[in-house]
């Protein structure tokens, strides 16, 4: 599969993108890396579909990688044969999956996935399963110290803690009739294949709970829960907002949230949150996202609601092009994103754990706007792949210490309104937060 050519940074440029990017990882002397005797690859980037080698480690650096390997694009180590790490662009290797470059590419073909991994047809998903990215440029810290002779923390600086943001997008703060109609028709739906199907209890299920959904009370409103588990866990949250004023369609009825931020319990709300030092971010309508005009009437309508500047966000559904959403942001005056990751799996989009400035390659030069990748979310481990306690929890523990591990940077993402037992998620939301405050992280690439 090919497409049009994406124009890729000169070397100087990419190498003084990623020591930049990761400047966290080395407090002082960065630059050193820079010496480092890596390879130049001269090849093309001509596939929109990324294609991973395996490359084995040196036994001092093993424990950068996933049992002692990285795994890198090919476009990174051109020829023949096993590869040897010697022989590896390091440098490129980086830069095209912390760029999602083949994701860009991939975009100009065939247009935005909008965040649904499915629609990346015959990718091998093991390139979102680790941030990668930060493994090999810890590698390249090892590494740089390994040549020097010099404990990497004394050439470098300790490695920071890992920082992960705990964040709920809020969709809905009761059950409007709108939702009820929706839901109930999505279970009653369900409930009338299964019963053709003759799966006589899975039928039956969708009917008890299309029962207790139309009959529990109405109420969505979640917010003092939250914010005391949370506070119990010494976790600062971020909530983010709709704040669309337009006149209601059906469309928008059924696809964005409906509540309006100038009623009194919002009023108070934004208070409690002030009060808290929690973060208050916009969530861009549906059809927002690449439209600057839509932010930042929504942005501006959000921070006249809750009294602080907002310059937050995360898109309603995920709705992301790397086209025109970031540039759009930024334009409307946002100066973080977190929309990064997939609807349907937990992941890393951009095989990274990295708050950073990405590189815009219509400019060539970097965006304003930074983007805070998030690497799960609630319906990962119910809507779209049902699964046990057990399993669920040790899923949630998997993608966390992934984070912690490699020191890391990201945001999660548990919406308010599946603490009701309409959805009866809070479950997991116990299961993230006691990941987040819990013992036993690994601590593997600290040194
Ligand atoms: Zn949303």
């Amino acid at each position: 599969m090919h497409t049009e050519l994406m124009r890729l940074p000169s070397r100087k440029e990419m190498v003084h993108h990623i020591i930049t990017s990761f400047g966290r990882y080395w407090p002082k002397k960065g630059a050193v890396l820079s010496s480092l005797p890596i390879k130049e690859c001269e090849c093309a980037m001509t596939m929109c579909k990324p294609v991973l080698v395996s490359i084995d480690l040196p036994e001092w650096a093993a424990n950068c990688g996933v049992g002692g390997a990285l795994l890198i694009p090919s476009e990174a180590c051109p020829g023949t044969g096993t590869p040897q790490w010697q022989e590896v662009d390091w440098w490129l290797a980086v830069f095209l999956l912390l760029e999602a470059w083949h994701e860009r590419m991939w975009e100009r073909a065939f247009g935005s996935v909008h965040s649904y991994s499915l629609r990346l047809k015959g990718w091998n998903g093991q390139i979102w399963d680790h941030a990668w990215a930060n493994r090999i440029v810890l590698f390249l810290r090892r590494w740089s110290a390994h040549l020097h002779a010099s404990p990497e923390n004394e050439l470098f600086g300790p490695l920071p803690e890992a920082e992960i943001l705990m964040t709920h997008d809020v969709d809905a703060v009761e059950k409007t009739g709108a939702i009820r109609l929706k839901q109930s028709l999505f279970m009653g739906f369900n409930a009338f294949r299964a019963f053709f199907k003759g799966e006589w209890r899975r039928a039956g299920s969708n009917i008890k709970k299309m029962a207790l959904f139309l009959s529990t009370g109405s109420s969505w409103w979640f917010f003092d829960e939250i914010l005391a588990l949370e506070s119990a866990g010494a976790v600062r949250p971020c909530f983010n907002f709709s704040a669309d004023d337009r006149p209601g369609t059906l469309k928008r009825l059924l696809f964005d949230p409906q509540y309006d931020l100038t009623e009194p319990r919002f009023i108070r709300l934004f208070e409690q949150l002030r009060a808290r030092n929690a973060l208050i971010g916009l969530h861009p309508t549906f059809d927002s996202w690449k439209s600057t005009e839509l932010m930042e009437a929504q942005r501006l309508r959000l921070e006249s609601a809750c009294g602080v500047p907002v310059r937050i966000s995360r898109q309603h559904w995920l709705r992301f092009a790397w086209e025109s959403t970031l540039i759009s942001l930024e334009k409307a005056g946002i100066e973080l994103d977190t929309t990064l990751m997939f609807n349907d799996r937990p992941g890393f989009r951009a095989s990274s754990a990295l708050r950073w400035r990405p590189f815009n390659h219509e400019s060539g030069k970097r965006y304003n706007i930074e983007i805070l990748p998030s690497v799960l979310m609630d319906s990962h481990f119910y809507d779209y792949n049902p699964m046990t306690e057990k399993a669920r929890r040790e899923s949630i523990s998997f993608w966390i210490r992934e984070v912690e591990s490699v020191r890391g940077q990201i945001a999660l993402l548990w919406h308010p309104h599946t603490l009701s037992p309409d959805y009866g998620w809070k479950d997991g939301f116990m299961d993230v937060l006691a990941c987040l405050g819990g013992e036993g992280s690994e601590k593997t690439l600290c040194t």
